[in-house]
């Protein structure tokens, strides 16, 4: 080992700004943050090329004095907290006095600032962490932060930027979630030199969520209300009819500040079991109110994630306010009945196999249950008996097995997957059925009708993607904590759609983490999979998230997934399968019997009759 030297401060800075700054948004969000901390009633961002040109965040809030403005781009020096107890009352968003210093280091900033009872103000400039002399300037009560060029001396950071369009996205969020926590305050966003919201003040906290979300979602909100002795918890949260495929329409707010709390999520969904589809979420806008030194701050860089000291209280408290609120409002008697119109038209794909309705009890027209099928059917799940003729034609794949001198109905009917009416008494049958594996590559079994062919690698793909399914569905996933989490080196652009899309990997049983740079870190991975490598599986799934549209919902994002998992994990054409292993892919072909999702919409199995055979024959 080499001596050791204490690092500079320009670099330290640069390290720190590694936690705090991941991309242009965090810049507003700590921008935006200051400014509400100097109790600013009006706030405007401009942003030039989705941040990586210019941040600039102007406020009318109590200024800094010029004798501290070295200060306020100092690191570790704040005006929010003194000693070590104040770190257990936080009553304001920063309290690190890291952000200016850290955003210094990695930009060219300007800070220009005047206190009302000033008749100037004064400005100084950081430029890469070189810190500028104060001067004097002319400039309204308030601040302004100018942020040039972020990450101009960090390329890498640099690089691991996406299109402009993205790094707007996440601006726009941080944004959102400052505005929602503030009401009171007149906001308003600029993209290049275009207006993107304008929000005045309000005292009505669903007139901001009105500009936000729409009249539609707001007609469907319902406010809630409670107070216990240490905690107020208030809002709105949708009724049953609005869901959403994730849990990202969750806004929770502590004491004015955006969380995100795993725990508190899971109370939501609690509240709402049985109210929703599986696989669909509440939407809520939660306000929590509570001492600080109940909850701690300091756990996490950007403050993101909190402690709770009673947590299972809180949680608790979510739970029984918002079920004694629907029982109250008698919605789950409602939606019941509801439910009960509605039997095969809102078939949600996602619904598990053994509650799906007997297949004749459809209702002629299903048009009054429009609101409720319109969520499910875009899916592609089956609706309507009539449909099952024709889809066999749609199949291209049906085109690519066709039966020699079929003169009548289809002998070499297709098992097409998209038939969902349960078990043919064709290729029904029980274990105790022959089958033999041909060719390494084919499985033929004896049904009580005739014998089916399958394909082995279709076949047990079909079965893998079904009992996943179900897992994913039931929240079953069975995972194995890696004993040492695996670190993946991918390019930044891979990384960042991996992180990006960490929600839909994590209900699959993947859990990773940022490890730095552009490397990930596997943590879980599902026991299923045990004999897959981490490395390559997740290589896989990243070619398929670049290949899916951004805007996919998450639902549909880890069906393909599920697909994207099943083909690989699935036996390979040409592989040799003991007897034993054959029965016991041939056991769980009921899986693939009735169920109406097909992985790639090829047939698993070609059927023939024992009528067939015989005509075959000559027989009869
Ligand atoms: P923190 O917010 O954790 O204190 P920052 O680096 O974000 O750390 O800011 C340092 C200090 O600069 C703050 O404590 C505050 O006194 C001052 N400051 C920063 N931005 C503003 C602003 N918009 N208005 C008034 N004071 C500000
Ligand atoms: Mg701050």
């Amino acid at each position: 080992m080499s001596r050791i030297y204490p690092l500079p401060v320009t670099l330290v800075n640069q390290i720190a700004a590694g936690e705090v700054i991941e991309r242009p948004a965090s810049v507003v969000k700590e921008l935006l943050e200051n400014s509400i901390d100097a109790k600013a009633t009006q706030i405007s961002v401009k942003i030039v090329d989705g941040g990586r040109q210019l941040i600039r965040v102007s406020d009318n809030g109590s200024g800094i004095s010029p004798e501290d403005l070295i200060l306020a781009v100092t690191s570790h020096a704040t005006s929010k907290l003194r000693n070590a107890e104040d770190l257990f009352q936080i009553h304001t968003m920063g309290f690190r006095g890291e952000a200016l210093a850290s955003i210094g280091a990695i930009s060219q900033l300007r800070l220009r600032s005047r206190q009302e009872s000033f008749d100037a103000g004064a400005e100084i400039d950081v430029h890469g962490g070189e810190v500028r002399p104060v001067q004097a300037c002319g400039t309204s009560p308030g601040t302004i932060v100018e942020v040039n060029n972020l990450f101009f001396n960090t390329p890498a950071r640099r690089k691991f930027l996406r299109t402009t369009q993205t790094e707007m996205n996440h601006i726009t969020e941080s944004f959102l979630r400052i505005a929602l926590a503030n009401p009171h305050v007149h906001l308003t966003l600029e993209h290049n030199n275009r207006v993107v919201h304008d929000l005045p003040n309000t005292d009505h906290w669903l007139e901001r969520l009105e500009l936000f979300f729409g009249r539609e979602l707001i007609d469907h909100l319902m406010p809630i209300e409670s107070k216990d002795e240490t905690t107020r918890l208030w809002g709105y949260v949708a009724d049953p009819s609005q869901s959403r495929p994730n849990t990202r329409w969750q806004h929770l707010f502590l004491n004015g500040r955006f969380i995100k709390d795993r725990s508190l999520s899971h109370a939501l969904n609690e509240a709402y079991r049985g109210l929703l589809m599986t696989g669909r979420f509440p939407i809520a806008f939660l306000q929590m109110e509570m001492s600080p030194e109940l909850v701690d701050v300091n756990v996490h860089p950007t403050k993101l994630e909190v402690r709770f000291q009673e947590s299972s209280r809180i949680y608790n408290q979510v739970v029984s306010t918002l079920r004694h609120h629907f029982l109250d409002n008698d919605l789950t008697a409602t939606l019941e009945t509801e439910k009960d119109q509605r039997p095969t038209s809102a078939v949600p794909p996602y619904r598990k196999k053994e509650s799906l309705p007997s297949r004749p009890a459809l209702p002629a027209t299903s048009g009054s249950h429009e609101p409720f099928s319109k969520q499910y059917t875009s899916h592609g799940g089956p609706t309507d008996p009539n449909q099952k003729a024709t889809l066999p034609t749609e199949h291209p794949s049906s085109e690519t097995t066709t039966a020699p001198q079929s003169s009548d109905s289809d002998p070499f009917r297709i098992d097409a997957s998209e038939r969902a009416s349960g078990p043919h008494p064709q290729n029904a049958f029980t274990p105790k059925h022959k089958a033999i594996q041909l060719h390494n590559a084919y499985l033929v079994a004896e049904t009580p009708d005739g014998m089916t062919v399958f394909d082995q690698h279709a076949l047990h793909e079909r079965i893998l993607y079904e009992e996943l399914r179900e897992r994913v569905l039931q929240e079953s996933m069975e995972t194995q904590r890696l004993l040492i989490p695996e670190v993946i080196d991918l390019t930044p652009s891979e990384a960042s759609i991996v992180l990006e899309n960490k929600d839909s990997l994590a209900p699959l049983g993947i859990e990773i983490e940022p490890f730095g740079g552009s490397s990930v870190l596997v943590k879980t991975f599902p026991t299923m999979l045990e004999n897959l490598s981490p490395q390559l599986l997740l290589r896989d799934l990243i070619d398929q998230l670049e290949q899916k549209n951004r805007a996919l919902e998450s639902r549909d994002l880890i069906d393909s997934l599920l697909h994207s998992i099943s083909c690989k994990a699935a036996i390979k054409a040409g592989q040799h399968l003991s007897e034993e292993e054959v029965d016991a892919l041939i056991n769980r072909r009921h899986l693939v019997d009735d169920a109406h999702h097909c992985p790639h919409g090829r047939p698993t199995s070609l059927v023939f009759t024992k009528d067939h055979l015989e005509k075959q024959f000559k027989r009869t």
